[in-house]
């Protein structure tokens, strides 16, 4: 009987896992997610309960999806629309600024709505990057890089993780 509940017990995580990895992915919505407006400040728990696993390890924990992934391959196809924050809506990035930097993730020449992005100094890898996050909800969006030799109006790359964001069609 002890052996039974043993088994019960170090099989469970494992269920787990695999419930979390085949959760829904959360894109594209229908209509644009209401804009939030006022900080959005949550605990850690609700945005595990809110986010997939991927999406809060990349806004909660500052993680980077794998390149050249699956939602970069949507990405690419997508059409004119806005791009908002997984996390809690705010309106990021326009189709406009959207760019094939071809460096496998999503690339955006401008944010189409400054105020709702954030920038900040980032030592983490032993060099001094440009941190993206959402300004609304402070989750982390990814890095914006300077003066790279793009053919764009500001020359400027800001490489968001695609889980980070929700696409909405133009209508
Ligand atoms: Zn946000």
């Amino acid at each position: 009987m002890n052996s039974l509940r043993t088994l019960i017990v170090l099989a469970l995580p494992f269920s787990l896992l695999v419930c979390a990895a085949c959760e829904p992915a959360k894109h594209p919505m229908k209509t644009p997610p209401e804009e939030p407006t006022t900080t959005v400040v949550k605990t850690d728990a609700e945005w595990k309960q809110q986010l997939t696993p991927e999406q809060y390890r990349i806004l909660r924990h500052a993680g980077t999806e794998a390149a050249h992934g699956k939602v970069y391959e949507e990405f690419k196809k997508q059409g004119g629309g806005t791009y908002h924050c997984a996390g809690c809506g705010a309106l990021l990035f326009s189709s406009e600024q959207k760019f094939d930097s071809r460096c496998g993730w999503p690339s955006f020449y401008d944010p189409a709505k400054a105020k709702n992005v954030k920038l900040s100094q980032d030592y983490s890898m032993g060099t001094l990057r440009t941190e993206v996050t959402c300004a609304i909800c402070g989750g982390h969006l990814g890095h914006r890089f300077d003066g790279e030799g793009f053919h764009t109006p500001t020359d400027q790359r800001y490489c968001i993780n695609g889980a980070a964001l929700t696409f909405v069609p133009a209508k």
